[in-house]
């Protein structure tokens, strides 16, 4: 049955659900809306020279040679192989295990699938998928495309396949429930569109995936987004319905943290924290957004807020997506808070079990008075002694089954929590039609004073040496400090961590003189704590990083920040990058350095950003050129928990998507409690609202 757990399919033991957990695989309902992240196309062999660099292809050749090397990210397999056309080609394989590695021989042959880059060295190919057999007709290639699925370490793409075929099996056996009206689908079942996502014959082509046109996508698309907007439409009614604590702002507090500050609010902040007392105090739940661009002074807002708790006798929890950001959110709470004497404690994974044991029993007595830290906070074995506020940062990382389940640790009966959540994507209206259109808003539409605009420029590869210049002359005679953030490859986080390392090694050897660091997904969360603090102590003049500096990381002394390959990000991602530095006194500079020719449209897109420095505009932007059609970069971020949609490609569904929820929701709450619980994970606050 397809509300099984996945453990029912045969072969799926207790290790393996685990892993399929932690991709928020839990039922064979679940395999069926897991659609593929793109497809690929191994259903021919491709000559070596005929590769268009850039374009991930098939190739395949008899190995001529063997060797293994170790590096910082671990040892890499090199090995160079020749196809019919003797054309060479030299193949890099990290992280392989010692069985996989004795599988290659020399004279063996291998297909492998990945992109080919050619400098004055030859051909070469990092980390692709291969396949080893001792000749060539020994391969056996598909008539479909192949679906490539987002994995987990231990899971393959393959396994997936395979589990997704059982799940569609059962759900043509079973039967899937049509939920939406016939005359809104243009007559698509659901279980009719999932098959063709997961299943594509080669003619239909590889945009499929991502192409908002594609009607079979559209209609998944419309489903979920309907889901999504009538559980929040049904919350909205259900938060009237609820109490909460009235949480007066007595303003001692307040004025005791204020006068510790080396500057005075801006009049912006001081009116959202009018408009969120007034919230607070009020004895039905806030339900608040409050955005503003980075740099805006959004934690000394929600500091501020804090205390209106405090002064009640009640706990506050503060949820960040990231580790590292709920590491800094600590750092800055602490040092705002605790000379008032309010205690502050972090929860997140790497506690030891004393420790973690330790901050539990502080939360569950109520000694802990702020508690901050990522999805750890919302697990079963957290336990408040009353929580009245909820802060939640980023929030568009986190969807409204997250932001519910956290909520509802402060649930004393009828009594909810106040919410506030913050994020530094301005939200444009179109977007905050669904996912938001439970909240209130209040914006900081002004930026500290004194702040200067940063200057951007776009440079090219033959400004690298001019570039390296510059910057080897401003770390050693002005002590600036330097981001550098290297490009997304695509959503393999291995070939993101070998691009830094790569330009990690180069940087160091052009710079000699300088100290420089490494941060990337593949460091653990110790390591990567310890490489920020680093930069941010001074120690380091550089840090070389993949996008995981994206959200929040604040260091005041770093001023230029360089981003490489600029064009396979969005707009509204650069700028959040960006927005790293401009964060003290000096004048900042964004370097968009791309190393390849850029297309008209791509440097028409970074112009923008050349020339824009307001982050709303720049996000309406984005959506204006990412429009229908057009698919830019790879990695999208997530957004609010949606299995398919993307708020930015499917724009023109919204909009449907809300007058179908509202239509549903007021003519039969049965089918809406129905569509909820396809879409969002099961959660009784919802259905029982
Ligand atoms: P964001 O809105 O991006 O989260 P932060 O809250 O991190 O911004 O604030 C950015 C920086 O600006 C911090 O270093 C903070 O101390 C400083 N800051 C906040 N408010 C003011 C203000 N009114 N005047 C001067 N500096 C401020
Ligand atoms: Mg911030």
């Amino acid at each position: 049955m397809l509300k099984d757990p996945v453990t029912e399919i045969s072969g799926v033991g207790k290790k393996m659900a685990e892993k399929l957990n932690a991709i928020s695989i839990y039922t064979l309902a679940d395999l069926l809306y897991y659609l593929p992240l793109r497809y690929e196309d191994h259903t021919t062999i491709t000559p070596i020279d005929s590769a268009i660099p850039g374009v991930p292809i098939l190739v395949g050749g008899r190995i001529l040679n063997l060797q293994t090397k170790s590096t910082r990210i671990g040892s890499v397999l090199e090995c160079t192989i020749a196809d019919e056309n003797e054309t060479r080609l030299k193949l890099s394989f990290w992280h392989l295990y010692p069985n996989q590695i004795q599988e290659f021989e020399k004279n063996k042959f291998i297909l492998c699938f990945g992109t080919i880059e050619s400098n004055i060295f030859g051909c070469s190919m990092k980390h692709p998928n291969y396949w080893l057999a001792s000749s060539m007709s020994d391969f056996n290639l598909p008539d479909n495309l192949t679906a490539v699925y987002s994995v987990t370490k231990g899971l393959k793409t393959e396994k997936i396949a395979q589990l997704v075929d059982t799940a569609l099996k059962t759900a043509e056996k079973e039967g899937l429930d049509e939920l939406l009206p016939p005359e809104e689908t243009g007559g698509i079942t659901l279980l009719d569109a999932l098959k063709h996502m997961h299943k594509v014959p080669k003619d239909l082509g590889m945009d499929l995936i991502n192409n908002p046109a594609n009607p079979y996508r559209r209609r998944i698309v419309l489903e979920e987004l309907t889901a999504n907007t009538a559980a929040v439409y049904i919350a909205r009614s259900a938060n009237g319905s609820y109490s909460s604590y009235p949480l007066q702002s007595k303003g001692i507090l307040r004025a005791r943290m204020l006068d510790s500050l080396s500057f005075v609010p801006t009049g912006a902040q001081l009116r959202v924290t009018g408009e969120i007392d007034t919230d607070m105090k009020a004895n039905i739940p806030m339900l608040r957004l409050l955005q503003g661009d980075v740099g805006s002074g959004k934690t000394l807002v929600a500091a501020m807020s804090t205390l209106n708790a405090i002064e009640n006798g009640y706990q506050t929890a503060i949820m960040a997506p990231t580790e590292i950001l709920a590491g800094q959110h600590y750092q800055k709470f602490t040092s705002l808070l605790s000379p008032l004497g309010i205690s502050v404690v972090q929860l997140n994974g790497r506690l030891k079990s004393k420790e973690r044991k330790e901050t539990l029993e502080r939360i569950a007595s109520g000694e802990a008075q702020i508690v901050i830290g990522t999805h750890a906070l919302f697990q079963e074995q957290v336990d408040f002694k009353n929580l009245a506020y909820v802060i939640i940062d980023e929030q568009h990382r986190f969807g409204v089954e997250q932001r519910l389940k956290l909520l509802s640790k402060g649930q004393e009966g009828n009594r909810l929590p106040h919410q506030l959540i913050m994020t530094a994507t301005p939200i444009p209206r179109t977007l905050a039609m669904t996912n938001y259109a439970d909240l209130d808003v209040s914006t900081i539409d002004e930026l500290p004073p004194g702040r200067k605009p940063i200057t951007t420029k776009l440079i090219g590869n033959t400004s690298r040496g001019k570039l390296l210049d510059r910057i080897k002359d401003v770390c050693i005679n002005k002590k600036w400090q330097i981001y550098w953030v290297c490009p997304l490859i695509e959503e393999s986080e291995i070939l993101d961590c070998a691009a830094a390392e790569d330009e990690y090694s180069q940087l160091k050897k052009s710079l000699p003189e300088l100290k420089i660091g490494l941060v990337h997904g593949r460091l653990s969360g110790e390591e990567k704590q310890q490489v920020m603090k680093d930069f941010k102590d001074g120690n380091l003049d550089m840090l070389v990083a993949t996008t995981v500096i994206e959200v929040g990381v604040d260091v005041p002394n770093a001023n230029i920040i360089v981003i490489e390959d600029p064009q396979r990000l969005g707009l509204a991602q650069l700028h959040q990058l960006r927005g790293r530095v401009g964060r003290g006194q000096k004048q900042s500079f964004c370097m968009l350095y791309s190393t390849t020719e850029l297309s008209s449209a791509a440097s028409e897109r970074l112009k923008y950003l050349c020339e824009n420095s307001d982050g709303l505009k720049i996000a309406e932007k984005d959506l204006e050129i990412r429009g229908p059609g057009e698919y830019l970069g790879t990695k999208q971020t997530g957004v609010a928990g949606m299995k398919v949609a993307d708020f930015l490609k499917d724009q023109a569904v919204i909009s449907k998507a809300n007058s179908l929820a509202r239509k549903i929701t007021d003519n039969d709450l049965a089918t809406a409690k129905k569509l909820i619980e396809r879409w969002t994970r099961a959660d009784s606050t919802f259905t029982n609202a």
